[in-house]
């Protein structure tokens, strides 16, 4: 398996510190406000590497963090006169509800910077006793050193990292390229007893400490988008480095593209975000992950509710597929073609996806792989429909997506009634399938006799039901309806 390294900027082969396990760490979210649709791409892109490292083997240790003390979670409780503490456990736990919603899968650990003081002390500790360090008035700042590689992972100069870093003149620095590892504390901010006073923890220095308290001194995978590549992730792997002496900290750095609007990121600061929830509200959380997963992780992707459409019919097309699946006879001949389709298509969804997890590859072949499904007639050899359901299932684990159970319950008894009303004989029939198409063939006669307006009403009293039917070349088609996920709780 491949995967594309930012340390040193090109693909290589996956071999993670000890066979058959991987440590991953993503920088998880700042809890000031609502998680928005930027958030959720990279989020997806993670859920799905973790999903398929599963499929893969590997028994996986994911950790996300919680940022729940910061500047901007400090300013935006002044602005609404609340606690920040309180503030940042209301927007966690809505950071929570969404990466339900979404299906994600959770990590095994989310540590939050307020429950991980005694570690960044520590952590500080050995830098300053390194010499990696410096106090200066009740700040603590990390003494950049060039010469022992600052910069090798953005790829940046000097001058670069100085104007990307746009810090502001701090006279206590002494060099501009430093950065605090310890604030003291200021009037009316929330401040914890450490060995330089009262203060809280720059913003950097809790991925370092949390890193390697969950997953150990060095690890196999780090993400995050690419926006913090430099300088939060750069100032990651000295912090670490220096206080353990142990390099690489991280063998692998994945960073996702940005979600674009009209070519500019979405963020918070510039106003151009649409909340997670308020995107859920009118669409399925499946196709929005379809949406992302249709484009590299790598790659940027513009935000348009068009191409959350898209996502829509092609998911719908997924589940007919499925649904097509399901209904195809067993049958114990063996019938040419679906065995050999399937492991070719299976062959190039797999190294599209060992190729840097290339979905949008991989799932190309999922829709040839579907086209091919729906020329399979109506029997197919039980084991070659197993393989195939297998497959579908795999896909849709990979992917979060096809998780809903068709709605059947009720429909029976719904079914029944409405075969009275139009007096059809339904004994024949042992489950709904068979009263479905009891219901079908009675409509089919309607349709011959002309009688067009009563077809009309059958149809739409079994989408009442949750029976879709569409009249196809080939006659009636039906499949049963999928609630989206979250769709009734709200
Ligand atoms: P934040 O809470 O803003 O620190 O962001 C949490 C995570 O979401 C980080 O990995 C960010 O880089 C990522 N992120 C924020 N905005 C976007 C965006 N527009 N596209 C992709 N990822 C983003
Ligand atoms: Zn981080």
């Amino acid at each position: 398996m491949q995967v594309y390294n930012t340390l040193g900027k090109k693909k290589e082969e996956f071999t993670p510190l000890k066979e058959g396990e991987v440590g991953m760490y993503v920088c998880g979210p700042t809890v000031y406000d609502l998680s928005h649709l930027g958030h959720a791409r990279t989020y997806i892109a993670f859920d799905m590497i973790v999903r398929y490292l599963r499929v893969r083997g590997y028994k996986v240790c994911y950790v996300v963090n919680i940022t729940d003390i910061d500047d901007k979670i400090i300013a935006r409780a002044r602005e609404l006169g609340e606690a920040p503490q309180a503030l940042a456990k209301r927007f966690e736990a809505e950071f929570f509800a969404d990466m339900d919603t979404l299906g994600m899968l959770r990590a095994d650990h989310y540590p939050k910077v307020s429950g991980h003081m005694p570690e960044i002390i520590k952590i500080i500790e050995r830098l300053l006793e390194k010499g990696c360090a410096y106090r200066a008035g009740g700040d603590v700042y990390f003494s950049v050193d060039l010469a022992v590689g600052y910069g090798r992972l953005s790829g940046q100069s000097a001058e670069e990292m100085l104007a990307g870093a746009r810090v502001e003149v701090n006279p206590l620095k002494r060099n501009q390229l430093d950065f605090a590892l310890w604030k003291g504390a200021k009037g009316g901010e929330p401040s914890w007893e450490s060995p330089w006073g009262p203060g809280r923890p720059g913003w950097h220095v809790e991925c370092s400490a949390m890193g390697v308290k969950y997953l150990g001194e060095q690890f196999d995978i780090h993400g995050g988008a690419l926006d913090l590549i430099f300088p939060h992730h750069e100032n990651e792997i000295q912090q670490s480095e220096g206080a353990t002496g142990k390099g690489p900290f991280v063998r692998y750095w994945l960073h996702t593209g940005f979600l674009l609007v009209k070519g500019e990121k979405m963020s918070k600061s510039l106003g151009n975000f649409i909340t997670i929830k308020d995107v859920l509200k009118g669409h399925d959380p499946e196709a929005l992950r379809l949406f992302f997963l249709s484009v590299h992780y790598r790659s940027p992707i513009d935000f348009e509710y068009q191409n959350l459409q898209n996502a829509e019919k092609n998911l719908e097309r997924l589940y007919n597929a499925l649904n097509f699946v399901d209904r195809i006879e067993k049958s114990t001949d063996e019938i040419k073609g679906i065995k050999d389709i399937l492991e070719s298509h299976k062959n190039k969804f797999y190294s599209a996806m060992d190729d840097d997890f290339n979905t949008s590859k991989a799932l190309s072949h999922v829709y040839e792989l579907t086209g091919e499904i729906f020329k399979i007639g109506p029997k197919a050899k039980a084991d070659d429909l197993l393989s195939l359901r297998d497959f579908l299932g795999e896909v849709g684990y990979i992917f979060g997506i096809l998780q809903r159970e068709p709605q059947i319950k009720g429909l029976e008894e719904a079914l029944r009634a409405l075969a009275i009303s139009l007096g059809i004989e339904l004994a024949a029939a042992t489950d709904y399938r068979g009263a479905i198409e009891a219901v079908i063939a009675a409509r089919e006669t309607l349709r011959r006799g002309k009688e067009y307006a009563a077809a009309d009403r059958i149809r739409q009293e079994l989408m009442g039901m949750g029976v879709i039917l569409e009249d196809s070349k080939d006659g009636p088609v039906w499949r049963l309806k999928r609630a989206p996920r979250g769709a009734s709780s709200s």
